[in-house]
């Protein structure tokens, strides 16, 4: 079997289409177009190609992009202010850090600080909270953005064996909470899980999720499987690459992701589409 490509770049695009649409349809109503706060701190290098494509995009979707960069040296209380002052501006709708931050900055603390209803990359406590308890609000973008690749499918989660490979709070764990919310049998693995191939073999979806570029052997995956790769890895020769070894898997899974042209391009969409959320669907019930 050779596998049929799940096509994020043109999934991502037809979602992107429909948001611009939306918000022009917004617009002519009298309504104001989203606003986007990505708040960067310092200037690494690869954040620094994130921002300026979620800046893009948003240009794109005919968002207001009020992104702020900030100096390296800028303080935790600053950015805490800053969070403070954007938390209570009526024109902005969402906001993201962009992480990693320097040193002398604590994440948790400046993702708390926002307000969960302006917490478009779905990484505050309060809704991971709803997540896990089946009433989500703001879900985290990549993991959601699969779900949005998933439904391309046709075929239904309720019941599948998946297997989540990686169990960080940006991708993996999410990721399960998501597939257990649509009744999915979830196995999620780690740097601690024992015996990693055996896990894959016997799944009917797998989620990979790790920074090891083509750690998931193709010979792992069960015929007809759904291939998922989160991955993002940059060799050597300048090219990306993704966490399961490709060339073997698609002649052995039913659907699978390339890398570049998978996940990826899926993430920036739904953080539009969250922000969009917010500025015209979400009833917030906090203060
Ligand atoms: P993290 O480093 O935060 O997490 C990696 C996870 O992989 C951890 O849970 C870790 O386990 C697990 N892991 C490490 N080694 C193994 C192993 N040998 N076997 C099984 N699990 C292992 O990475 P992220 O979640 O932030 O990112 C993962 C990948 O996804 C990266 O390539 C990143 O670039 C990519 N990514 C892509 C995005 C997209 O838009 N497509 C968005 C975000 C990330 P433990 O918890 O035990 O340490």
């Amino acid at each position: 079997m050779t596998a049929k490509i799940l096509d994020g770049k043109a999934i991502a695009e037809e979602l992107r289409n429909s948001i611009k649409d939306e918000v022009e349809r917004q617009v002519a109503q009298g309504n104001k177009r989203p606003g986007l706060a990505v708040i960067m701190v310092g200037e690494d290098p690869a954040s620094q190609v994130y921002v300026r494509n979620k800046k893009l995009a948003c240009e794109k979707a005919g968002f207001k992009d009020v992104s702020e960069v900030l100096p390296a040296s800028t303080s935790q209380e600053e950015v805490l202010a800053l969070i403070d002052k954007l938390n209570a501006d009526d024109d902005v709708h969402g906001i993201i850090v962009q992480l990693p931050v320097p040193d002398h900055i604590n994440p948790e603390e400046i993702i708390e600080r926002i307000h969960p209803c302006k917490d478009v990359d779905g990484f505050h406590p309060y809704n991971v909270g709803r997540l896990a308890t089946r009433m989500p609000q703001l879900m985290p973008c990549t993991p959601h953005g699969v779900m949005t690749m998933l439904a391309k499918t046709g075929i239904p989660l309720r019941g599948l064996n998946a297997v989540v490979v990686g169990a960080s709070n940006i991708v993996g764990v999410p990721m399960m909470l998501e597939l257990l919310n649509e009744r999915a049998t979830v196995t999620i693995c780690h740097s601690a899980t024992k015996d990693l191939a055996e896990q894959v073999g016997r799944a009917d979806l797998v989620v990979v999720g790790v920074g090891i570029p083509n750690m998931v052997k193709g010979d792992w995956i069960k015929d007809g499987a759904i291939v998922i790769d989160v991955g993002i890895n940059r060799m050597d020769d300048g090219k990306l690459c993704g966490d399961v070894e490709y060339d073997v898997a698609k002649e052995k899974a039913s659907w699978i992701t390339p890398v570049p042209g998978g996940v990826g391009p899926m993430t920036i969409a739904t953080l539009l589409e969250n922000t969009m959320k917010v500025a015209y669907q979400l009833d917030c019930k906090l203060k």
